[in-house]
């Protein structure tokens, strides 16, 4: 990484961009400018280059070249789901879990909603979450992996669960959809990213987590999902999404999309290698600090943790003093003064959830960064106890 004093634990927050995703975008913020609707052959060209992007993505996932939107990020995305579904249907409700972050929660209190609860292992309950739906709920949202505390949910379960609800009302005649809307935003690097293997039909993609460009983003929406826009205009998009197409921003998450989806397995084990290695020394040199969340059903590259007694604004400054950047919770909220709602949801007191450290790893971890974080997190730790 650029700066070599830093070692960088917040990879949930946002990814350094990979060089060769900026050697992609490159071209189209100088030689090839143009707006890909202009009518002569170097704007077409352009043209060709988005819809190679879009074919690309499309195949990585199984879909449709027409079935993905390029949008600016995942909060967009998320945005564009729940309203672009609950405003096509009046009178309709959502349902969401109570892990979801701020851009999918938010929009569905616009709208009747109902939050799915959570268990303590920071896992949607299926079992409330199928209560909670009823006849005229229009949409299901849980995200495929959390951002706080990294934990994977069922989503292949639950999607198998919906289709048995979608044919029940088939057969009582109840002619509302009932769409399944996933937020990989936190999942794309490390998990199967296949639409139909997963069984949804909306799903939220981030370029600024994947090593690509922030404000880069898209949601894949099945052709059979009749979407209303939430930007009107120009008629870009399929008339879903106007607005001048940032060719660069779509360039560049194809080329980041296939980087982390060509090396997730590898990556994937690499990193689980150096959760279990800090599991293991936090331990052995700080015995007191719990793991929040299941460490089964978990991405490999988080770990959430608690030191009973502790604030985590001293600590983070302790360790940022030391060259090592975390994170309390989400960096994604701008305001989070409140305690994480994630933490609530899984039941811990707002006291735990003050004690509470997020540390995520990426491409540029080292087995070296882990062991300095915990000799330094012992060294700050008992520092306080003193
Ligand atoms: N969804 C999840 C799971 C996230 O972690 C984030 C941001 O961290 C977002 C959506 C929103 O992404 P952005 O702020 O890039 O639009």
């Amino acid at each position: 990484m650029s700066n070599p004093k830093i070692r960088y634990f917040d990879y949930a927050a946002a990814t350094p961009m990979d060089p060769r995703v900026k050697a992609a975008m490159q071209p189209y913020f100088s030689d090839n400018y143009y707006n890909p609707s202009a009518t002569y052959l170097l704007a077409r060209s352009v043209k060709k280059d988005l819809e190679a992007a879009r074919a690309a993505i499309a195949e990585l996932l199984g879909a449709q070249r027409t079935e993905i939107i390029f949008t600016a990020g995942g909060t967009e995305a998320n945005n564009l789901a729940v309203q672009g579904i609950l405003r096509r249907f009046p009178g309709s409700n959502v349902v969401v879990s109570a892990l979801e972050h701020e851009s999918d929660l938010c929009p569905a209190e616009l709208f009747e909603h109902r939050i799915a609860l959570v268990l303590p292992s920071g896992i949607v309950d299926v079992g409330k979450l199928l209560k909670s739906i009823d006849d005229q709920t229009v949409l299901v949202s849980i995200m495929y992996a959390n951002n706080e505390v990294g934990t994977v949910q069922p989503v292949k379960a639950i999607a198998q669960e919906l289709e048995v609800i979608r044919r029940k009302r088939q057969a009582a005649g109840n002619k509302l959809p009932l769409y399944f809307h996933t937020d990989a935003t936190q999942a794309a690097a490390y998990l199967d990213l296949h639409v139909s293997r997963l069984g949804v039909d909306l799903m939220t993609l981030n370029g600024g987590k994947i090593y690509g460009s922030k404000q880069s983003g898209l949601l894949f929406c099945s052709s059979s999902v009749n979407l209303l826009p939430l930007i009107f205009g120009g008629g870009q998009e399929r008339n879903i999404r106007s607005g001048t197409e940032n060719v660069a921003g779509a360039v560049g998450l194809a080329a980041a999309l296939t980087l982390v989806q060509d090396r997730r397995h590898d990556e994937s084990l690499r990193l689980r290698q150096l959760q279990e290695l800090f599991v293991e020394l936090l331990k052995k040199d700080l015995p007191t600090a719990i793991v929040n969340g299941s460490l089964r059903q978990r991405l490999p590259n988080n770990l959430h943790i608690t030191i009973p007694g502790q604030d985590n604004e001293r600590l983070l400054l302790e360790l940022e003093a030391g060259g090592i950047l975390a994170a309390a919770g989400s960096a994604c909220s701008a305001s989070n003064e409140e305690p994480s709602h994630v933490l609530r949801a899984m039941g811990l007191p707002d006291e735990t959830a003050r004690a509470s450290l997020r540390f995520t790893t990426g491409f540029y971890t080292a087995e070296e960064d882990i062991r300095e974080l915990v000799r330094l997190l012992r060294e700050v730790t008992l520092k306080r106890e003193d």
